[in-house]
């Protein structure tokens, strides 16, 4: 198809307010997939993903739309990721676009991610199309919502789009005005090919397949290719387009999307933002904005039975093709033996790749304590990064911890506006300024130590907000602080998995709270279990698990061998995520108690 005939664009909303659904009713009026072929939210792929209602991948689709002109034209629709921990992804996305929708839930009206999301819009200077989404529901508040989006936009409220994705009410004006208000791509044929890396998959008989858009050039299938910035040659397998499945094609051009097979085994060598350009006629420079993208949050993993060792690397190199932002390597600790330290983009990353291993693979693990990464500068001058408390120096020799700063934007109704200033202030956060993107709202900026954001902060906010609040978050700057490492012994052994590195002057509190917590969870045993929290090489709190006065089965001698089975079926079932420390039997929720402290 001409250029003039093509438009890119992609959607971008907060979480659950309808891009899937809209992107579904899109392809089902341009007739791309059939209404019988019709799954719900052919975008969201993964089971996951559709059970929790949120998009993790781009993806992209082609549709070919009939418009009311008589003319007909090529839609590339781009999914974008809808957390914030994916927003470099996003970033990508957008680049691969000339417009995008913004989906605005009716009900809801502005969050922190739309605002975010229409940011990084703006900043790739994409053509925003508003769309005001569930008006079927009798909670919608549209013609405030209009009103807000007018005031942020500009837009006449008139002119919106007031829609209902789920029953299909006023779907076709979506795509009637995709085509008139956003422009077609532009691009030089005959520039040398820059086709930029908006996603990628693992396909185990093509390799990794590259999701590009072509925006100088164009690429064939016998072009020996070279990726920019990781400096890896292909000769690609096939190269095609998603309508909506894999289709070759002879040829795609600039202005095009879609998807070019490398036959790479590793997602590693073809990362998201990235350039790809042929051999004999490479481009002068990748495109701008490529990052390598930088895990912020770790934990270790750990299977729970020790021969399970094996299946759970095999299941992480799995999850791994897909997901080049997942970083693991072996760690062995005191406490929990051999497992592996993980990096993720942050807390949601972390819970998804916990919920696979735990479902698609069906493994028992033990995950710790999530941490951030600390910069540590030795007495010597020398500066180390650790991403676990175990590795923590001596105090003896250290001169200075820093740990990354985030910049936190939640945005609230005015009435919550006391309870967040004092959650943040809580977790050292420090207030920056406020803006009212619509008046019963408040949006505030903050800065805080990321290590504050991962121990339970969004739960807490949305508790306080009865749900109302959203939040958004980004990396500022490393910072110095006053932390030390807080430790737990249990039954006199120091164990390495339930350490934290905290504020000092958060320790003593923390400690009590912890060794309290860990007494309730960790069961009786057969002895006295002391457990003691230190910091600085300080007893600061302790506690005692006393003893079992009697084996729970003596009661059953000489009694009913069913009521005996059962007794011991469910130890059994109790022991599934436990783990033995010394001869003391701790656990999961243990290990996870220090996010969990008031
Ligand atoms: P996403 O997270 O932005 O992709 O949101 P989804 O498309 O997954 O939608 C989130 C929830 O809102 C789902 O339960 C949808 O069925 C529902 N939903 C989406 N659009 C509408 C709509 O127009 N009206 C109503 N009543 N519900 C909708
Ligand atoms: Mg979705």
């Amino acid at each position: 198809m001409d250029k003039e005939h093509i438009r890119n664009f992609c959607i971008i909303a907060h979480i659950d307010h309808g891009k899937s659904t809209l992107a579904d009713r899109m392809l089902q009026l341009t007739g791309t997939i059939s209404d019988r072929e019709m799954m719900d939210q052919v975008l969201d792929s993964m089971d996951l993903e559709r059970e929790k209602g949120v998009t993790i991948k781009a993806s992209a689709v082609r549709m070919i739309y009939q418009a009311k002109n008589g003319e007909s034209y090529e839609l590339n629709l781009i999914d974008t990721p809808g957390h914030v921990d994916f927003s470099y992804e996003v970033s990508r996305a957008l680049m691969a676009c000339e417009g995008a929708l913004l989906v605005v839930d009716a009900t809801q009206g502005i969050e922190a991610q739309t605002l975010a999301n229409l940011y990084l819009a703006l900043d790739a200077d994409l053509v925003i199309v508003p769309v005001i989404n569930k008006i079927d529901l009798p909670s919608a508040r549209v013609d405030e919502v209009a009103e807000d989006i007018h005031n942020l936009l500009g837009i006449e409220p008139e002119k919106i789009l007031r829609i209902s994705a789920k029953e299909g009410i006023n779907v076709d004006q979506v795509l009637e005005t995709v085509v008139k208000e956003i422009p077609p791509p532009k691009g030089d044929l005959d520039a040398p090919l820059q086709a930029l890396i908006f996603d990628s998959h693992y396909d185990s008989y093509k390799g990794v397949v590259a999701y590009v858009r072509v925006m100088d050039g164009k690429v064939n299938p016998t072009d020996m290719l070279r990726m920019m910035s990781t400096n890896v040659d292909i000769r690609p397998v096939e190269i095609g387009v998603f309508s909506p499945d894999m289709r070759p094609v002879k040829e795609l051009q600039a202005g095009d999307v879609g998807y070019i097979a490398t036959g790479l085994k590793t997602v590693s060598e073809c990362r998201v933002g990235d350039t790809i350009t042929t051999i004999v006629r490479p481009a002068e420079k990748p495109l701008p904005g490529f990052r390598h993208p930088k895990p912020m949050v770790f934990a270790g993993i750990y299977p729970v039975e020790g021969e399970d060792y094996e299946d759970l690397k095999e299941a992480l190199e799995k999850l791994q093709l897909n997901d080049a932002s997942l970083v693991f390597e072996p760690e062995k600790s005191q406490a929990l033996n051999f497992g592996f330290r993980c990096g993720f983009l942050g807390l949601f990353h972390m819970e998804i790749i916990q919920e696979r291993l735990e479902r698609e693979y069906d493994l028992d693990i033990v995950v710790t304590a999530p941490s951030v990464e600390y910069e540590v500068v030795l007495n010597s001058g020398e500066v180390i990064r650790i991403d676990s408390p175990a590795q923590l120096p001596d105090e003896s020799q250290i001169a200075e911890i820093r740990e990354p700063w985030m910049i936190l934007q939640i945005i609230t109704p005015v009435d919550y506006y006391g309870t967040v200033m004092e959650l943040v202030k809580k977790r050292r956060g420090i207030f920056k300024e406020q803006e009212y993107p619509a008046p019963t709202r408040v949006q505030l900026t903050f800065e805080i130590p990321l290590s504050e954001l991962i121990v339970d902060f969004f739960d807490e906010l949305k508790s306080r907000t009865r749900g109302y609040a959203s939040m958004d978050y980004h990396f500022a700057d490393y910072r110095p602080g006053n932390l030390t490492k807080l430790e737990v012994l249990v039954g006199g052994e120091p164990v390495d998995a339930l350490a934290t590195i905290v504020h000092r002057d958060n320790a003593y509190h923390k400690g009590q709270a912890l060794v309290s917590k860990l007494k309730e969870l960790i069961p009786r045993q057969l002895f006295d279990v002391a457990i003691q929290a230190s910091a600085s090489g300080r007893i600061i709190s302790r506690a005692n698990v006393k003893a079992l006065r009697k084996d729970v089965l003596a009661k059953c001698y000489g009694g009913d061998i069913t009521r005996k089975k059962k007794l011991l079926e469910k130890q059994k079932r109790g022991k599934r995520r436990m783990k033995m420390v010394g001869n003391v039997e701790i656990p999961q929720e243990a290990f996870m108690a220090i996010l969990r402290l008031e």
